[in-house]
C-alpha cells in the first residue's frame, strides 16, 4: 500500500495511542476531537488531492527507492522537477485548505536527512544514511504523514544549549544503552504533531563540541511512550470546539508543544548521535527548504483572500469601486512574487553529493522574507476590501435565534440579490483568513524568525562576486 485515501489516512491515525493535553484535559480520542479533527482534515487533504483526477498527476509519481506510486509529500527531490513540483502542490494545497495542510515539514525533513545523514557517513563511516533510507521506505511505503521536531524551547536565548542553567532546554540525550538512547527536552510549535504518524527531530541550531548530547537526529512514532502533545491555545479555536462560528468550515491548523519525558530511541532510527558539526548543516537545509515551501502555501492562502476580497466587492455592491480593484491587483502580484521567489529557487536548485537535489538556499531565503511582510499586507488589503464585520459578526447562534435573528438579517443585507446567509459566511471566512494565529504568526516566525532568514542571505551570498563586478565597471584594480 503506497498510496492511502483520506480515509484510510483518518482510520490509520485512530489505531494510534498519543498522549494528549488540551486546555487542562487528557484528549484520549484525537481523531473526533473537533479542534483536532479539523487540523487533520488539512492533512488529510493532501491524501484527497492526490486521488483527484485533477491533482493526481502533479501529486503521484514512482519513487525510484520502491519503485511503486508514492505521494510526493514522502519523496526527497531527485531533480528539479521534483523541486518545482514541491512548490506548485504546496499553492494548490493553500489554495484548497485555505490554511496549513501540515504535511510540508515532513517532506522538508526527509529531504535534508537524504542530504545530510550521506555526508555524515562519508566524512565518519558511520551508518546514518542506511538507517535514513530503512526509514523512508517505511513512510512511503505505508505513505505516512511525519511532523518536524526541530525548534526546542531554549531557556535563555544568550545561552547555548550546554550552558543554559536547566540543561533539558534543548534536546539532549540523557542515557546510551546498547539498543538505543534515551532522550529529554522539548520540541515547541510542533504543527500537525497528531496529524502525524512520526515526528523526525533534528537540531534547531549550530553547536560546539561542548554541546556533543545535543547534536540528535531520529524518528519515532508520535505515540511512543513518553512523548506528550501539549495543544496550545489559539484564538478562534473554541469555535471548532462549539461547533460554531468557525468561518472555513472543515480545515484548521493546531501547533502542540511536545514534550520528551525520557524517551527511548532504537539505534536504527538515529541519523545523527553527537556528529555536532552537521548540525549547522542540517539547520540550514531543513529551513530553506521549508522556507521554499512556505512560497507556495502562502501564496494559495493570498489566491482565498484575492477570491475573498472579490465576493466581498459582489456581495457589498462595491464590485466596480477602482480603489478596490487596485487592492486586488495588488494582492495578487503579492502572491505572484512569493509563487515566483519559490518556485526560482526549485529551478536554481542542485545535486547534491546523495543524489538528492537542494534549492538555492538564498532565494528561498529571500522568498520568506517577503512572505513576513506581504501577507500582512495582503491580510490588510483584504480587510480594507471587506469592511468592519470581519471583527464583530453577529454569531450564527444569534442569527438563529427567532426574536433578533431575523432582525439581524434584515441589517446585514449588502448588494440587492445577495443572499444575506452568503454574505455572513464569506465575512466569517475573512476573519479566519485574517485571524487564525496559527496560522497567520508562521508567517513571521515559521521556518525561523525573520532575522535567521537575514543572516541565512548574508551568508550565503557570493559577496566577493558582487564587489569584484562592481570593481572591473569602475576600473579598480588591485
Ligand atoms: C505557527 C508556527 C508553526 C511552527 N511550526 C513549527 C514546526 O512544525 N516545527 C518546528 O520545529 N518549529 C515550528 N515553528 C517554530 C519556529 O521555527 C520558531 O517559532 C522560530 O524559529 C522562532 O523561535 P522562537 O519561537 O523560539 O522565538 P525566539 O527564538 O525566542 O525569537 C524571538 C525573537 O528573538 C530573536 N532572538 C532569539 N534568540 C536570539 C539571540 N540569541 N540573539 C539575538 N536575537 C535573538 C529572534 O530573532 C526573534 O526576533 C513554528 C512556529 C510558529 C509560530
Amino acid at each position: 500500500m503506497a498510496l492511502m485515501t483520506k480515509e484510510e489516512y483518518i482510520e490509520s491515525l485512530r489505531k494510534m495511542n498519543p498522549t494528549v493535553y488540551m486546555f487542562g484535559e487528557k484528549v484520549t480520542n484525537v481523531v473526533d476531537n473537533p479542534r483536532l479533527r479539523a487540523g487533520i482534515e488539512s492533512t488529510g487533504a493532501t491524501y484527497e488531492i492526490a486521488q483527484l483526477e485533477e491533482y493526481r498527476d502533479l501529486v503521484v509519481t514512482e519513487s525510484p527507492l520502491i519503485n511503486e506510486p508514492v505521494n510526493r509529500f514522502t519523496l526527497p527531490p531527485a531533480s528539479i522537477e521534483d523541486l518545482v513540483a514541491r512548490v506548485k502542490i504546496n499553492r494548490k494545497l493553500g489554495n484548497y485548505v485555505g490554511t496549513c495542510h501540515q504535511r510540508c515539514t515532513g517532506l522538508d525533513c526527509l529531504s535534508t536527512l537524504s542530504i545530510v545523514t550521506y555526508d555524515i557517513d562519508q566524512n565518519y563511516g558511520t551508518g546514518y544514511h542506511h538507517n535514513f533510507t530503512e526509514f523512508l521506505k517505511y513512510v512511503q511505503k505505508n505513505d505516512l504523514t511525519c511532523n518536524a521536531g526541530v525548534t526546542d524551547v531554549k531557556g535563555d536565548r544568550s545561552l547555548g544549549p550546554s550552558k543554559q542553567e536547566d540543561k533539558d532546554m534543548y534536546l539532549r540525550v540523557v542515557e546510551r544503552r546498547e539498543d538505543g538512547i534515551v532522550v529529554r527536552g522539548a520540541k515547541a510549535h510542533q504543527t500537525g504533531s497528531l496529524s502525524s504518524h512520526e515526528v523526525i527531530v533534528l537540531p534547531t541550531r549550530a553547536l560546539r563540541e561542548e554541546d556533543k548530547d545535543y547534536a540528535l537526529a531520529f524518528a519515532i512514532p508520535t505515540d511512543t511512550p513518553g512523548l506528550v502533545h501539549v495543544v496550545g491555545r489559539s484564538t478562534l479555536d473554541m469555535r471548532e470546539i462549539d461547533g460554531c462560528d468557525v468561518g472555513n468550515v472543515r480545515y484548521s491548523k493546531y501547533c502542540p508543544t511536545l514534550i520528551f519525558d525520557d524517551v527511548f530511541v532504537p539505534n536504527e532510527r538515529i541519523f545523527l548521535n553527537g556528529e555536532t558539526e552537521f548540525a549547522a548543516d542540517m539547520v540550514v537545509r531543513f529551513s530553506s527548504f521549508h522556507r521554499q515551501s512556505h512560497g507556495g502555501c502562502k501564496s494559495g492562502k493570498i489566491d482565498c483572500m484575492v477570491g475573498t476580497a472579490l465576493l466581498a466587492m459582489d456581495y457589498n455592491g462595491t464590485a466596480k469601486a477602482s480603489h478596490l480593484k487596485q487592492k486586488v491587483i495588488d494582492m495578487i502580484h503579492r502572491a505572484e512574487t512569493l509563487y515566483g521567489c519559490s518556485l526560482a529557487a526549485s529551478y536554481e536548485g542542485k545535486k547534491e553529493a546523495s543524489g538528492t537535489y537542494f534549492i538555492d538556499t538564498v532565494m528561498a531565503n529571500a522568498s520568506k522574507i517577503h512572505e513576513g511582510k506581504e501577507m500582512a499586507e495582503a491580510i490588510r488589503m483584504m480587510v480594507d476590501v471587506c469592511g468592519g464585520f470581519v471583527a464583530d459578526l453577529p454569531s450564527d447562534r444569534d442569527l438563529e435565534n427567532p426574536e433578533v435573528g431575523p432582525l439581524i438579517k434584515k441589517y446585514m443585507q449588502g448588494a440587492s440579490g445577495v443572499d444575506v446567509d452568503k454574505r455572513i459566511k464569506l465575512f466569517r471566512l475573512a476573519e479566519k483568513l485574517a485571524l487564525e494565529s496559527a496560522d497567520t504568526v508562521s508567517d513571521i516566525h515559521g521556518g525561523g524568525s525573520p532575522e535567521a532568514h537575514r543572516v541565512t542571505i548574508m551568508r550565503e551570498t557570493d559577496l566577493d562576486s558582487k564587489k569584484r563586478a562592481v570593481k572591473r565597471l569602475a576600473g579598480i584594480s588591485d
